[in-house]
């Protein structure tokens, strides 16, 4: 999408939320928001949160301070590229998305953030997160395509909620697959998202049925 500065697209976005996850919130501010970016905006990607504004700015072509957005700006971009934003002040949840386009449905409506994204919710994501990861065995669950090798040896996947979070989507292996990044981005920004959804889920479906079987078959 054209911004009032250049150019952002979910694309560029995504990578950028991987780039937060492999180098961590300190560096990542430290590069492209000078060690400071909102608190009150950020954007929820399977679960997790990231200062939306950071990830905009770090995302935008050509590359621009996270100041440079204001906050109506960074509801905007969101929901033309299709994020979830979620704002929090004083430790709650003032607003999400769906509150954006229907003010008076939610604002306000004081929900706990733990409740919603924080603490044992985010502890449980990132072990399932890794039981999915494990599973995969450095393959796309979708198109079996290998991921790339990363600096510390390890294989780059990354895990997609089936059914999303905010949509009441279970936060559990049986709603994880692990795809490589371009199926990742086709999950979410593609002209074919639906039928890769009861793709995915016929997948999973199938994964665990192997499994059970596995199960029934060594307690012989
Ligand atoms: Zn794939
Ligand atoms: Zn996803």
């Amino acid at each position: 999408m054209k911004t009032a500065f250049g150019k952002l697209t979910g694309s560029a976005v995504m990578d950028k939320v991987a780039e937060y996850r492999e180098v961590g919130r300190d560096a990542f501010l430290a590069q492209y928001a000078g060690g400071v970016t909102s608190r009150t905006t950020w954007l929820s990607v399977e679960g997790e949160l990231f200062p939306a504004k950071a990830i905009f700015a770090a995302a935008h072509v050509p590359s621009v301070a996270p100041k440079s957005f204001n906050t109506s700006d960074t509801y905007r971009y969101s929901r033309e590229l299709n994020f979830e934003l979620v704002v929090i002040e004083k430790g709650r949840v003032k607003s999400t998305r769906s509150a954006i386009d229907d003010l008076d449905e939610l604002s306000g409506s004081d929900v706990p953030t733990k409740q919603l994204y924080f603490g044992e919710r985010f502890i449980r994501d990132a072990k399932v997160r890794a039981k999915v990861i494990e599973r995969a065995n450095g393959k796309c669950e979708h198109c079996g395509g290998e991921g790339f090798k990363k600096p510390d040896g390890g294989i780059y996947l990354e895990t997609h909620h089936i059914i999303s979070l905010a949509k009441q989507g279970p936060d559990s292996e049986k709603n994880v697959i692990a795809l490589c990044a371009n199926d990742h981005r086709e999950a979410h920004f593609g002209a074919d998202a639906e039928h890769l959804e009861v793709q995915f889920k016929s997948k999973l479906a199938e994964l665990n049925s192997a499994k059970k079987r596995r199960i029934t078959r060594s307690a012989d």
